[in-house]
């Protein structure tokens, strides 16, 4: 879930490593994300190929942006951040998947919010970000 002002206390104090731990350590640093989000893009017959492709670092499959991986909280609650819980998810996922929890959000919105989290996540840079294919 995006953090919002209000929302901020709600997440643990060791929110960035138990979001890394999902990201880097259970996920490998890819998107976790197997049709949750409701993109419609991948899903699949096998695990391997209903799993979304975007690894964190690396050009989305849509070749046109970076993939920065988030963590998800698949009941949109934030204190809950048991591992069934979270899902590693490449941006796009995450934004369609809240998208119907915010319904009443503009997109916009939505997006300022999830970088509010990556800067939660991260210190707000990416300095280890190197676009691939370029
Ligand atoms: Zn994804
Ligand atoms: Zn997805």
């Amino acid at each position: 879930m995006p953090i919002r002002p209000e929302n901020r206390d709600r997440y643990p104090a060791n929110w960035p490593e138990i979001s890394r731990h999902i990201r880097f350590v259970r996920a490998g640093g890819r998107c976790e994300c197997r049709g949750e989000c409701g993109r419609g893009t991948h899903h699949g017959p096998t695990s391997e190929l209903s799993r979304c492709p975007n690894r964190h670092g690396q050009r989305d499959y849509t070749g046109r942006s970076t993939v920065v991986l988030t963590t998800a909280h698949l009941n949109h609650r934030p204190e809950d951040c048991a591992p069934e819980n979270l899902r590693g998810m490449c941006q796009g996922c995450h934004l369609w998947y809240d998208r119907d929890h915010h319904a009443e959000t503009r997109a916009s919105r939505m997006q300022v919010s999830v970088v509010a989290e990556l800067e939660q996540h991260d210190g707000g840079l990416f300095p280890h970000i190197t676009p691939t294919g370029t």
